[in-house]
């Protein structure tokens, strides 16, 4: 008989085990009624991430601190509320149990929220060769990445190294992507210049290669026309239309046949769920749960999916929605809703997605905003992106925290977050 991990029983009350502890799995966390159902919250970490600002920590404008929460901390002095730091291996749907690398975990209602993976098309080699941005860890490798090279370049006495380590190439040409170019840019102007003088940044190259047709091809086009000018004007060279054939190191090359020498190339070109064994295979499209409007997963009545890993097709959403913190918040609300209302009775309403718009970055004093029927770029923008940001950071002490680096940085044009910090290796875990 194999492990059950150490939960204690909760006679009285139905069991909701929540895989995931991102935007869905804490809301619905957070939403449950826990006077009538016990909650297993189980998650690979043990904190929260707020994966739209990773970018400010892979380029040293935020701490990973900041924009982290510790689960435990979140749920302190909740009844029958359970944290569990394990991964989902598989789902047995007959016996109703998850399968973790703790041991067995049995539920009633089984909420799988395990969001996305980076998706690399296929192609093995580039997962190899380049770094990615969908999780702290990975934009702590960033920030070292990018401060190593810096201080690799200062060394380099062969003109092609120097290129090599002083030539930035960001893959995606989506709201991480230019983001994060964006980011690159403000360091170059502001930041880097102070720190190594002995280094011409004249010289360093940003570029940005996008395989759309546009930049920010989910927004409008007024804000990727908008965004392709600021960025190129703050010297982001933008190859755009032109998808990455292969990198082998330092060697980028373009479809075009153009080729880029970097030893810095930051893979932000898309991402996919990754299928959880067990569910059977019907239930899938484009790698993505297939969902009806009550967020059961196809094919089953105790089993639900939301956000990323969700698709929910309708007559209004032919293509599913898109996989945003909005969405994967407002389902979880309407699924916490569902089955709080189910214990009085009362029958489960579908889900309704209400759009509050898109807002994305480019660096200091420019931003872009969607917002219904309304397109607007520039300082408005950007104060608008900053507050919304604020207010969804988790914690007071973490909403401080950014909100003194931002104006440090915005006032002082400098952040003393430049530490390349890297792990010694350690047998003891
Ligand atoms: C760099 C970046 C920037 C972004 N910027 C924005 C933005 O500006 N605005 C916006 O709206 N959206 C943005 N997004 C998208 C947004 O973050 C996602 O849509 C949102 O996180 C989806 O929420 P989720 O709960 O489905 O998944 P996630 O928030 O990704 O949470 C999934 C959780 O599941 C856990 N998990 C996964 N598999 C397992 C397993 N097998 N066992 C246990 N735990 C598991 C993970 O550790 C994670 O905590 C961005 C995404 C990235 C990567």
């Amino acid at each position: 008989m194999k492990q059950i991990a150490n939960i204690p029983d909760s006679k009285k009350k139905e069991r909701v085990v929540i895989i995931g502890g991102g935007f869905a799995g804490l809301e619905m966390a957070k939403k449950i009624d826990k006077q009538h159902y016990q909650v297993v919250l189980i998650d690979k970490n043990n904190y929260y991430q707020f994966q739209p600002l990773l970018y400010q920590v892979a380029t040293a404008g935020l701490e990973p601190s900041s924009i982290s929460y510790p689960l435990r901390k979140m749920f302190q002095n909740q009844k029958d509320f359970h944290v569990r730091m394990c991964e989902a291996t598989r789902i047995d749907p007959e016996e109703n149990k998850v399968e973790t690398n703790i041991g067995y975990i049995a539920y009633d209602y089984l909420v799988i929220a395990t969001g996305c993976d980076t998706n690399y098309f296929g192609n093995d080699a580039l997962k190899e060769s380049t770094f990615a941005l969908k999780s702290v860890s990975e934009s702590l490798l960033i920030r070292n990445r990018l401060l190593l090279s810096l201080e690799q370049a200062l060394n380099a006495k062969d003109p092609e190294e120097f290129k090599e380590l002083f030539s930035f190439v960001v893959i995606g040409g989506g709201a991480t992507g230019v983001e994060l170019a964006g980011a690159l840019a403000d360091m170059k102007k502001g930041i880097l210049p102070k720190d190594y003088p002995e280094l011409d940044f004249n010289k360093m190259e940003i570029h940005l290669i996008d395989a759309a047709p546009r930049l920010l091809a989910a927004m409008s086009e007024k804000s990727s026309k908008k965004v392709t000018k600021t960025l190129t004007k703050r010297g982001v060279i933008i190859h755009q239309g032109i998808h990455v054939e292969s990198y082998e190191q330092p060697v980028v090359s373009l479809g075009n046949g153009q080729k880029i020498h970097s030893k810095n190339v930051f893979w932000v070109a898309g991402v996919t769920p990754k299928p959880m064994p067990g569910i059977d295979n019907t239930a899938y499209e484009r790698n993505r749960m297939l969902v009806n409007e009550y967020n059961q997963v196809k094919g089953y009545k105790n089993i639900f999916a939301l956000g990323d890993t969700a698709l929910l097709i309708s007559e209004k959403t032919p293509k599913g929605h898109p996989q945003v913190a909005q969405v994967a918040l407002q389902m979880a609300q309407r699924l916490a809703k569902n089955l709080n209302g189910k214990v009085k009775g009362r029958p489960y309403i579908g889900f309704e997605y209400k759009d509050k718009g898109s807002l994305a970055t480019i660096g200091r004093n420019a931003a872009v905003a969607d917002l219904g029927k309304f397109h607007f770029g520039g300082t408005v923008a950007w104060l608008l992106w900053l507050f919304v940001h604020i207010m969804s950071i988790v914690g007071m002490r973490n909403r401080v925290a950014v909100l003194i680096d931002w104006a440090w940085n915005y006032f002082n044009y400098d952040l003393s977050l430049r530490l390349l910090i890297r792990p010694k290796k350690s047998n003891l875990f």
